[in-house]
């Protein structure tokens, strides 16, 4: 595995061991806590939830944290073996690390719960070394007994994802409006808003219309309503305090300064304090391909939010489906001053799949026909706009050409998607790959996912 893998303290080795295409961890002497069976005078132990736990109950920097105030980065692992590849893109820059970032929608499609993810985050930082320390992100949260859950396992990192309660102003009848604004507190709200400037350094004084006000109230109310309601249980989870992002990227229109100085406003009044804020931007945020839309819209809006952001907070604006928006980091980088989140996922899924055309081709194929059969039932609830007609037929590829394949937006959309019913026939056939090439696979994802760093102008060269 290369890296080191033995760690020592308190009179205790710990290391992780290949046995076949198994990991273990081997303790000795044995100790409390960890289960497992005897072996040479100690512990040989499965990768446990269990045994992750004594592990970081042994080395504190296993324990997730919240955010330091420096530039931060998710690195989400659908198949919990990514991370020492992940840690090893952070040699040379001070970002720090958020592991273990998935969501319930993709926990329900990789058959994974909150604890295996973060079990296999903490034995993959076990395994790359890692002592600066990472948080931990239960990402798009839609109920509070969902972040209840996440908060007892040790996560770090909230994201409130309250788009089930957005109400789509732009697309419901009047009637069906009036009968939402019922929820709002008109009186209460106009003697708070209306009639006054709202001066933001850098952008001016901005001011709410009577009509204006009505439909973003409408619109976020019970949104916040819920963000509220989420946060205070996390406060009597972990009344030491946690990391909350809102999050409301996944909306139909970008979120207006006005938008985002009422939800400032609002989750101000209601004592939510943000690490984090995940507008809506302008232009398309697709999974895995480059940015698509006007970049001088987006620095504009940049510009905006970070105002907004840094007046209430500070807090630092959230970039989801951030992989491979090559077109966008210099801005990022030239416009936030290093107060920036930026979410990936599917980009090391993809980094696996690369590796498999590489040395698995026929499996690759095998994968790649489901995904298409499947990508019209799985695009839903993803925003993609890939559509398979603008493929190569399979079979007039050769091996040697696979790679291009995976350099089409719309093959790696297709792939990006349906990484749950992939991965619910072929998982343990591509784990296999991946842990008999495991050196190749990390260090793919260490000069991968190192390239949007260097991007960012957070990496020299090592
Ligand atoms: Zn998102």
């Amino acid at each position: 595995m290369g890296r080191p893998e033995v760690w020592m303290g308190c009179g205790v080795r710990l290391t992780l061991m290949k046995r076949g295409l198994e990991k273990k961890l081997f303790v000795t002497p044995p100790q409390p806590g960890f289960e497992g069976v005897p072996f040479q005078g100690g512990l040989l132990c499965p990768l446990t939830w269990n045994n992750a736990l004594s592990l970081k109950t042994l080395f504190g920097q296993l324990s997730p944290r919240r955010l330091p105030p420096r530039p931060s980065f998710g690195f989400g692992d659908r198949l919990g073996l990514a991370t020492p590849g992940h840690l090893r893109a952070l040699e040379g820059t001070e970002v720090f690390p958020v592991l273990a970032q998935q969501s319930m929608r993709e926990n329900a499609r990789t058959g994974r719960t909150y604890a295996d993810v973060l079990a296999d985050a903490i034995f993959g930082a076990f395994q790359a070394g890692w002592t600066r320390g990472f948080g931990a992100d239960a990402d798009h949260l839609k109920s509070v007994e969902e972040a209840r859950q996440a908060a007892r396992l040790g996560y770090t990192f909230f994201t409130c994802d309250p788009s089930d309660f957005l109400v789509p102003v732009e697309r419901l009848p009047i009637a069906t409006l009036r009968q939402e604004a019922q929820e709002v507190p008109w009186a209460e709200l106009e003697r708070a808003y209306l009639g006054k400037d709202f001066p933001i350094p850098g952008l001016g004084e901005l001011r709410f219309q009577k009509e204006e006000l009505w439909c973003i109230a409408v619109k976020y109310w019970r949104a916040l309503k819920f963000a509220e309601e989420m946060y205070r249980a996390l406060r009597d989870e972990l009344p030491q305090g946690f990391d909350f992002e809102l999050s409301v990227d996944e909306t139909l229109t970008p979120t207006t300064a006005k938008e985002h100085l009422f939800l400032a406003l609002e989750l101000q009044r209601r004592g939510i304090e943000l690490t984090s804020l995940a507008p809506r931007f302008p232009g398309d945020m697709e999974k895995a391909v480059d940015y698509r839309g006007d970049l001088e819209e987006f620095r504009q809006a940049l510009r905006v939010h970070k105002a907004i952001a840094q007046a209430f907070g500070p807090y630092r604006l959230s970039f989801h489906s951030g992989s491979d928006k090559w077109s966008l980091y210099p801005i990022i980088a030239a416009e936030m001053e290093g107060i920036w989140h930026i979410k990936t996922a599917g980009t090391s899924y993809l980094m696996a799949l690369e590796l498999l055309v590489r040395v698995a081709p026929a499996l690759f194929r095998e994968i790649f026909g489901l995904a298409c059969t499947r990508f019209p039932t799985d695009r839903q609830s993803y925003h993609v706009r890939a559509d398979p007609v603008e493929l190569p037929s399979l079979q007039n590829l050769r091996d040697l050409e696979l790679p291009t394949l995976l350099r089409i937006p719309a093959a790696r959309q297709i792939l990006h998607v349906t990484f749950g019913s992939v991965l619910q026939k072929y998982g343990e056939d591509l784990k296999r790959v991946l842990l008999e090439h495991e050196e190749e696979y990390h260090q793919a994802l260490a000069e991968h996912l190192g390239k949007h760093l260097r991007a960012l102008g957070v990496k020299g060269d090592v």
